[in-house]
C-alpha cells in the first residue's frame, strides 16, 4: 500500500492561525527584523515569504536589505542597533552572507535571546543540555510533523541523514530528547542504504536529489525529508527532495513530499520561534 502523505502545508495553515490568535490577545506587538545582504535571488524569495508570513499574523516586520558591498563592520553595527531596539524581538539575519563576511561572528554578534533562527552557540548549547531557548526552525517542525503522524515517538529506531548545524545535528538532539534511539550519518558513513534500513523514522538532509533510494526504507517507515533541490526535467525545472519519493512511497508508512511537506512549517516555526522570543 502506498504511503500516506504527510500534508505540511495544512500544518504549517493550522500553526499559524494559532499565532495569529495568539498575537490578537497578546499585549506586546512581536517584531521580527530580517537582514538581507545582497540580491541573491533565492535569498529574496526566502526574505519576501518571510516578511509576508511575518504581517499575515499581525506581527510587526523590519525590513534591512543592504547591497552586496555592504561591509561586516557596518553589519554589525546594524546587528547592534537591532538588539538594542525593544521592537523588535527577533534577528534574521538571511544566508549566505557575500564573500568577505564573517556569518559565524555575525550569527554570534545576535543577542541569544533574539535568536529566531537557533544558530547562536548559546542556543546549541541549550539545546544540547536540554535547557528551554530558541531552537532551529526547520528541526522544529520536522518534530510537529512527526508528532502530528506517529504520536509518541518513544524507543523508535531514527536515522538522521546529515549533521549539518542547522538541520541534521539540532533534529537529532530533539529526537534524542523524544526518547528516540538516534543514528546520525553523514558522507563519510559505511553503508548508509543498511543504516536506514533499520530506520522506523528517516530524516533526510542532504542537498542531493533523490540520492535516498526507495529500497532502503523499511516498510511502515515515517520518511522526512528535509533537502530542497532545484533539477531540470524534460527541460523544465523543478524542486526534489533528498529520497527518491515515488519510490519511497512504495515502502514507507508516511513520508513528506518537497515542496510541500517541511518547507512550509519552517516559515510557520520561525514566526512560533518570534512569539517565543516576544513573550520572554
Ligand atoms: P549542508 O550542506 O550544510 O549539510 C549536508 C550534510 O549532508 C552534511 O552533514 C554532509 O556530510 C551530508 N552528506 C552529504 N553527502 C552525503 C552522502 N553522500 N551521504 C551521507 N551524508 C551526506 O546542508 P543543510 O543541512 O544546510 O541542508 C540540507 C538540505 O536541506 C539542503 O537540500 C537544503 O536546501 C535543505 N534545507 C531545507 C530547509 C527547509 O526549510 N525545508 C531548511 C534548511 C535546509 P558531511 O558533514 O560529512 O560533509
Amino acid at each position: 500500500m502506498a504511503a500516506t502523505v504527510i500534508d505540511g502545508k495544512a500544518s504549517a495553515a493550522r500553526l499559524r492561525a494559532k499565532i495569529a490568535d495568539d498575537v490578537k490577545s497578546s499585549s506586546t506587538k512581536p517584531g521580527l527584523a530580517v537582514v538581507l545582504v545582497g540580491a541573491d535571488p533565492a535569498s529574496e524569495v526566502y526574505v519576501r515569504n518571510k516578511e509576508k508570513a511575518v504581517l499575515e499574523v499581525g506581527m510587526n516586520s523590519f525590513a534591512h536589505h543592504l547591497p552586496a558591498t555592504t561591509s561586516e563592520a557596518e553589519l554589525l553595527t546594524l546587528i547592534d542597533s537591532l538588539n538594542a531596539d525593544a521592537r523588535v524581538h527577533g534577528i534574521l539575519v538571511q544566508l549566505p552572507l557575500p564573500n568577505g563576511i564573517d556569518a559565524q561572528k555575525v550569527l554570534e554578534r545576535i543577542d541569544p535571546r533574539k535568536d529566531v533562527d537557533g544558530f547562536h552557540p548559546v542556543n546549541a548549547g541549550k539545546l544540547a543540555v536540554g535547557q528551554d531557548g530558541l531552537v532551529p526552525c526547520t528541526p522544529i517542525g520536522c518534530m510537529i510533523l512527526l508528532r502530528e503522524t506517529l504520536g509518541d515517538l518513544k524507543g523508535l529506531n531514527a536515522v538522521v541523514v546529515g549533521r549539518s548545524n542547522i538541520v541534521g545535528k539540532p533534529i537529532a538532539q530533539l529526537l534524542l530528547q523524544a526518547d528516540c534511539t538516534v543514528t546520525i550519518t553523514h558522507s563519510k558513513t559505511k553503508d548508509l542504504a543498511g543504516v536506514c534500513a533499520q530506520a522506523d523514522i528517516v530524516i533526510a538532509a542532504i542537498g542531493k536529489p533523490e540520492f535516498i533510494k526507495g529500497a532502503w526504507i523499511k516498510k511502515g517507515a515515517t520518511v522526512i525529508d528535509v533537502g530542497i533541490n532545484r533539477i531540470t526535467c524534460d527541460g523544465k525545472t523543478k524542486l526534489v527532495g533528498d529520497v527518491a519519493y515515488d519510490e519511497a512511497l512504495q515502502n514507507a508508512g508516511a513520508i513528506t513530499p518537497v515542496p510541500g511537506g517541511v518547507g512550509p512549517m519552517t516559515i510557520a516555526c520561525l514566526l512560533a520561534n518570534t512569539l517565543k522570543a516576544a513573550k520572554k
